[in-house]
């Protein structure tokens, strides 16, 4: 194998590729669109198209795709081979500008959310100049925008791509009041941190549950869980460390920048972070990543889990969204200054996200939001439902000082000034000290806890980069024509610190306390999906986006409908499987168990007619009570789904998360009762320990 810088990168057309295999006048052509976001003209990429199949063809590929991210979460792509017929009857390999920039899509069957009825079934695909093409298993991937007919946003790429040309926009007007007149762009960065579970793939093929709904619905809690923390950083098996081995070699060849892999933890849980990117790249990244490890994992016989909470009792896995404001240059706008100015651009920046991350807690709230990160927030382990900040004590005691016109340390007698005074160094690792924080400051970028392991990252980062514009938007318009912007900047800086401090949280978000402070201080607090889903179409949220370019309001409402439906379907599958699982086999081994206890007596009797009967009679008194629960309750599930089954999708959510959630988790009560005292050979799948504990 050749060393890994000769092979990174090698099945991505990218930089390198392009400055080689391109005509100079293209390639500088297409750096500009890259750049600017300025359209393609026709021959630039007939050209780039040509150079792109040819460079593909090289590389085995026989077939090209737009690859998109349609709202089921999940990446698609419709494989078109090159091939084209000669007039000798032979064929030749073809692909042409047209086909490169503008690709059309039978939109039907991916949700639209009621766009596609009111305007048009088919929808296209656009490719991004600014993510490269790469090949995956012999097709050329073209990443893409996906859209409807009239314009609609029908994917995750279009509003993220919006939302970071909103807050590039208004970021320069910020730094042109610095004097930074000359930046060509500004870009968000993200660095999207991965958790998932691997368990091995003979085990998971016995449970229905894994296969059909990600999660085991059922399970008695192993003897051991997580509560020795030998997992997390412990030394790696084999096999999983041949898992990962081949997973960095795939990504790297992909261009994917993976970078830390560790246990996590819960027994059979892993991580793996990549080094930081643009965030539309890092998004499609992101969806690569889980996908390839989900690949690989099968060559290993493993399966790896992406959901948020495959297992009860242990924790489940999210995703940290390390997020930051980049210059084209690479000047990250988050890492605090060296001089008192600009430390006050960086105070600027900062008081940005604060006031954007309180202003809209609601919608942070709902760009995570599925049925699957509801088992996580709020439940003890990852970040509660309530969105807050963590600054660290030295920044805090910072902006505590602006606020009150006081000196921030002891020491010094001056008041702190925006502008004038420097800012102490922040030691980097004293900031990353809270986990609990659902939205952290770590030294020079924030961590985003609450996104749900097989969340697109794209949701949040919609958010994030439109709030934040909408902060910076508010403040250059307040600048930009003041007589003396140092006082207006300090007065600006104080203004926000004083109305949005309630966001600021630096206790133990775990708390119930915090809850009920939270609530005395005003924040949301969205316990459910369903909660969440509504503030999608608030007047509020909808102004903040139609402003900024990002979602139209049919948009909106359509996305919100979509959501509703996700999050209904996903509940339906999971009682369905329930009940398949109860019928078919956790009822009849119960059954057979009962049977070969009460034959065991049967025998006993014959033979001694006074022996002690206590074992069998308690073991089949139990069972037999807990299996009439189990029936009566199954009963009573299928009841309620078939009478919620007509409901719109918004009231039929509201039941799936009153009736029908907590009537699944009381079967369950009942059946892992159950399994706690039927004998491992009846009991008809593998166990949490076989899961859990199952891969050496
Ligand atoms: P920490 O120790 O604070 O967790 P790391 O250096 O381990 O920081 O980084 C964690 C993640 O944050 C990595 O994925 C890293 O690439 C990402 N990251 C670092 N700097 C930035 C930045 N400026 N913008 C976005 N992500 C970043
Ligand atoms: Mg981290």
């Amino acid at each position: 194998m050749n060393s890994v810088p000769d092979y990174f990168g090698c099945m991505v057309f990218d930089d390198k590729a392009m400055k080689s295999r391109l005509p100079k006048e293209t390639y500088k052509a297409i750096k500009k669109t890259m750049r600017d976001g300025k359209r393609l003209d026709i021959e630039v990429a007939n050209v780039a198209a040509n150079a792109m199949k040819d460079w593909a063809v090289e590389k085995g590929a026989t077939h090209y795709t737009h690859w998109f991210q349609p709202m089921t979460g999940i990446t698609a792509e419709k494989h078109d081979s090159f091939i084209s017929p000669d007039s000798d009857g032979s064929v030749i390999m073809e692909f042409s500008g047209k086909e490169l920039v503008k690709g059309e899509s039978d939109a039907s069957s991916f949700p639209s959310g009621g766009i596609r009825s009111t305007f048009e079934a088919r929808g296209y695909t656009a490719w991004d100049p600014t993510s490269y093409a790469f090949i995956k298993e012999g097709v050329l991937c073209i990443p893409t925008a996906f859209c409807s007919y009239g314009g609609e946003a029908l994917d995750m790429k279009t509003p993220l791509l919006r939302s970071m040309e909103a807050i590039g926009k208004q970021a320069k007007r910020i730094l042109k009041l610095f004097g930074q007149d000359e930046t060509a762009s500004v870009k968000t960065t993200v660095g999207a941190e991965q958790e998932y579970f691997l368990v091995d793939g003979d085990m998971y093929n016995k449970r229905k549950d894994l296969i059909f709904t990600g999660r085991t619905l059922f399970g008695a809690k192993p003897p051991k869980g997580q509560e020795l923390d030998d997992h997390y950083f412990g030394s790696i098996k084999p096999r999983i460390a041949a898992f990962m081995a081949e997973l960095n070699e795939e990504l790297w060849k992909l261009g994917i920048l993976a970078k830390t892999e560790h246990n996590e933890a819960a027994p059979a849980q892993h991580e793996l972070a990549p080094i930081f990117s643009t965030t539309n790249i890092a998004t499609d990244h992101n969806q690569l990543m889980m996908e390839v490890m989900q690949k690989v994992a099968k060559k290993h016989n493993l399966i790896c889990l992406l959901h948020e909470k495959p297992f009860e009792g242990v924790n489940g896995s999210g995703k940290h969204n390390n997020w930051s404001i980049s210059t084209g240059k690479g000047v990250n706008l988050l890492e605090p200054g060296e001089t008192p100015y600009d430390n006050a651009q960086f105070l600027l920046f900062l008081c940005a996200v604060i006031k954007a991350v309180d202003n809209y807690q609601d919608l942070l709230r709902m760009s995570v939001a599925s049925a699957g990160n509801d088992h996580r927030l709020g439940a003890n382990e990852a970040p509660p439902a309530v969105v807050s900040m963590f600054l660290g004590d030295e920044l805090n005691e910072i902006l505590d000082s602006i606020e009150s016109d006081a000196s921030y340390d002891a020491k010094e007698t001056v008041q702190m000034k925006v502008g004038v005074h420097v800012l102490p160094r922040f030691p980097k690792d004293t900031t990353d000290r809270n986990r609990t924080s659902p939205f952290a400051f770590t030294g020079n970028k924030f961590e985003f806890r609450m996104l749900g392991s097989a969340n697109s990252i794209a949701s949040a980062n919609i958010v994030l980069n439109t709030a934040v514009a909408e902060s910076l938007k508010s403040y250059a318009d307040r600048l930009e024509n003041v007589d003396n912007f140092e006082d207006a900047l300090h007065a600006l800086i104080q203004k926000t610190i004083r109305d949005h401090k309630r966001i600021i949280f630096n206790g133990n978000g775990y708390d119930d306390e915090w809850t009920k402070e939270a609530e005395a201080r005003g924040l949301s607090n969205f316990r459910t999906t369903p909660d969440a889903l509504p503030c999608l179409t608030a007047e509020k949220n909808v102004k903040l986006f139609e402003e900024h370019k990002v979602f139209t309001r049919a948009e909106l409402e359509a996305r919100q409908e979509i959501y509703f439906q996700n999050y209904c379907k996903t509940l339906n599958i999971e009682a369905l499987t329930v009940i398949d699982m109860i019928n078919k086999d956790i009822l009849p081994a119960i059954s057979s168990y009962i049977g070969k206890v009460s034959s065991t007596a049967a025998a006993k009797k014959s033979c001694f007619a006074d022996a002690d009967f206590t074992y069998e009679e308690n073991t089949v008194k139990k069972l037999s009570s807990l299996s009439a629960s189990i029936y009566k309750s199954v009963n009573e599930l299928e009841a309620s789904l078939k009478e919620i089954k007509p409901l719109d999708a918004v009231e039929k959510a509201g039941k799936f998360r009153d009736i029908i959630i907590p009537k699944m988790e009381e079967i369950r009560s009942y059946a892992d009762a159950a399994e706690c005292i039927t004998g491992a050979e009846y009991w008809p799948f593998p166990t949490y320990a076989d899961l859990l504990y199952g891969v050496r």
